[in-house]
């Protein structure tokens, strides 16, 4: 067999060309560079052998390299993203490029109705869910929080907190002891950001509902946790921050630049598969070296 050439650290971007997006959420084929989302030297093991996940923002981002990651894995994988068709087909591709088996599912999370039918659909089409990966989100940021205006407030935590209370409900349904369900929260929930008051107390929602989760879902058998990325290379930054804040996006970290999703991937594999059997209502900090306290 054939290996190819590990990624290193030398090899990834510490700035990038200025650009941005006017439409959230962006498209990941638009930008430049292009994230990293499959890394080479990363070979599965089947560790997620027979499993089937549903991740929402799979289109995309940390999302995509989940995907991939779980397909290297083992796992089929269905994927919600609101209407990123082309980055969609591409994550699709790139998942059955690895056999595994990919179903994309378009439409907005911010439905109650939609979320109990995603769950539905995908039980129906696959024959189980093990794994829920609650990964979509919104920014959208500010210089103070006077310019956060009502339907932004709604907006944000509309998308990034109400569906992860009809989805975990409706998966909690069929999941069976040794599922898990994984939340994207992030390192503004710990740290702060200036720029994303809303948004940042939205992800402390998100940690506080993996917390809480986490304490009645282990008596059917399933693990809850989360991850708090730092700065990721996404189509998130660049649809949301200015062109000139995304040139220099991710060096205030220790390291000094920001993530590419691939670097993300490997723990939500952990989190998912027997590895962390002992680990629910955790968050793992994927960030660069940012101190959190958790
Ligand atoms: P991304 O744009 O690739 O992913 C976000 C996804 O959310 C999109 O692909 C989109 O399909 C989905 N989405 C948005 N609104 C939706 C809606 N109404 N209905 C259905 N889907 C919708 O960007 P990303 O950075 O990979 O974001 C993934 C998660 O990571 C988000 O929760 C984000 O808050 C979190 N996060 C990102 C960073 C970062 O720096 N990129 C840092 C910390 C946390
Ligand atoms: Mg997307």
């Amino acid at each position: 067999m054939k290996f190819k050439p590990c990624i290193s650290e030398n090899d990834l971007p510490r700035s990038f060309p200025p650009q941005h997006q006017d439409v959230q959420p962006g498209i990941e084929c638009e930008m430049v560079p292009r994230p990293i989302y499959d890394d080479p030297c990363y070979i599965g093991c089947g560790k997620l052998k027979n499993k089937v996940a549903l991740i929402t923002g799979g289109d995309s981002g940390i999302g995509r390299a989940v995907a991939v990651a779980y397909a290297k894995e083992g796992a089929d994988v269905a994927i919600s993203y609101l209407c990123e068709e082309c980055d969609a087909l591409e994550t699709k591709a790139c998942v059955e490029k690895y056999g595994a088996t990919c179903r994309l599912y378009p439409g907005d999370i911010r439905s109650e109705k939609f979320c109990r039918q995603l769950v539905q659909c995908v039980v129906s089409d696959f024959g189980a869910l093990d794994i829920l990966v609650n990964n979509a989100g919104v920014q959208f940021p500010q210089p103070s929080i006077q310019e956060i205006s009502p339907q932004q407030l709604c907006l944000t935590y509309e998308v990034n907190v109400f569906p992860l209370f009809y989805l975990s409900q409706e998966a909690l349904c069929y999941m069976k002891e040794g599922s898990t369900i994984i939340n994207t929260t992030s390192v503004t929930a710990y740290v702060g950001n200036d720029q994303l008051i809303d948004y940042s107390s939205t992800k402390g929602a998100v940690v506080s509902f993996t917390r809480t989760l986490s304490q009645t879902a282990i008596r059917q058998g399933v693990r809850v946790n989360g991850v708090a990325p730092g700065p990721i290379w996404t189509p998130l930054t660049v649809s949301s921050f200015s062109a000139d804040y995304v040139a220099t996006f991710g060096q205030e970290t220790p390291m000094g630049r920001a993530g590419q999703p691939y670097e993300l991937a490997p723990t939500y594999v952990y989190l998912a598969c027997r590895d962390s059997s002992y680990v629910t209502g955790q968050v793992l900090h994927v960030n660069g070296g940012t101190m959190t306290e958790s």
